[in-house]
């Protein structure tokens, strides 16, 4: 099997953009380069983002079983659940997510703005449960897919994240070989890659695609933002050897292959401190490159931290994986630093 053997439904404008961060490379000292490419310019469909590349997979294979709604979960301001509804929309389908308080936060108009306000414009069906946090399947999911039954249609399930799932891990394998087209185009090469990682399948996803192309001078590193990190190493792992075996690695992943970072994710899943503040605006002041404070203001923050403590080394090339996610920041507006004024900050 190789990847070409999966049917993919073009839902991307082409291969995402990779450019310079010149001026956050310089204000972090100068000796590393950092680029960045951008998954949050990916797709003209509801602002684009890591889920509608894994999408590209998943739905042509509901196209195929003769699925007509897609059925997903994630947290109120899911930046997944927006993506898959949109997704939706463009294929004619239906959408069901359920919506969950995964994260222990309350802003003035954290469950109206933002991904739920996309969601919902799109006709979404938006059904809010109260469960909290947890990467894995669960019983209000169970009962979103059996309603779309007893109404006579038929739903494709999509888990948290699209990622535990057999395809889960396709799309960001395509990315991987994205990448060596791009590095070849542009005649150079990224020794480090950064990725946010939290249902795992973004970051395993290229753990299986860089992996076919048997060099071991390529380092992926996974800043987590779950909070949870057992739960996503082990998540990481599993969905990174499933897809290295469907793609036809004919070796076994190293460990040194499969490297999730902590030390970024603030508090909990969904919370930043002050870290991913400050990173959020280094980003946003040296580039006008916005992130979020649920994801990619944390690997921002990895990244940041590890230039800065020598992790990654002087005269690395760094490609930063901008996964997308600023739908989310207006739901942020009353954390200091975010919106309200930077004094309040806390923590
Ligand atoms: C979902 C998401 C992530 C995490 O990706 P996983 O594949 O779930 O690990 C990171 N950043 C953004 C913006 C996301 O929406």
């Amino acid at each position: 099997m190789s990847l070409d053997d999966f049917r993919r439904e073009p839902l991307l404008f082409g291969p995402s953009p990779v450019h310079p961060l010149p001026r956050l490379s310089e204000e972090l000292g100068g000796e590393v380069e950092i680029w960045a490419k951008r998954e949050d310019g990916n797709s003209g469909i509801a602002f684009g983002g890591n889920k509608v590349r894994k999408l590209e997979y998943l739905v042509a294979d509901a196209i195929d079983t003769g699925c007509d709604t897609l059925v997903s979960i994630g947290g109120i301001q899911s930046n997944h659940t927006r993506q898959v509804t949109g997704v939706a929309r463009k294929l004619g389908l239906g959408a069901v997510t359920v919506q969950e308080g995964w994260v222990d936060y309350n802003d003035l108009a954290y469950d109206k703005v933002g991904n739920i306000q996309l969601t919902r414009i799109m006709g979404g069906d938006v059904r809010i449960d109260p469960a909290g946090f947890d990467i894995g399947i669960r019983d209000s999911w169970q009962r979103a897919l059996e309603s779309v039954r007893e109404a006579g249609g038929t739903p494709y399930p999509i888990p948290a994240g699209g990622s535990d799932h057999p395809l889960g891990g396709l799309g960001f394998a395509n990315w991987a070989r994205e990448v060596a087209q791009q590095e070849a185009e542009l005649d150079t090469f990224f020794d480090t890659v950064i990725v946010c990682t939290v249902t795992g399948s973004s970051h395993a996803g290229m753990i299986a695609g860089f992996a076919l192309e048997d060099r071991d001078d390529r380092r992926v590193l996974g800043i987590d933002a779950s909070a949870t990190l057992e739960k996503t190493v082990d998540q990481v792992t599993r969905i990174a050897r499933n897809t290295a075996d469907a793609i036809g690695v004919d070796r076994p992943l190293r460990d040194d292959e499969i490297t999730v970072v902590p030390g970024y994710e603030g508090p909990a899943y969904g919370i930043p401190d002050r870290t991913t503040v400050e990173a959020i605006h280094l980003g946003a002041r040296t580039e006008g490159m916005l992130t979020d404070p649920v994801y990619e203001g944390k690997s921002l923050a990895g990244l940041i931290g590890m230039v800065r403590s020598g992790e990654i080394p002087a005269g690395s090339r760094v490609l930063y994986c901008h996964l997308g996610g600023q739908p989310a920041l207006s739901a942020y507006a009353g954390y200091p630093g975010l919106g309200s004024p930077e004094r309040e900050l806390s923590h």
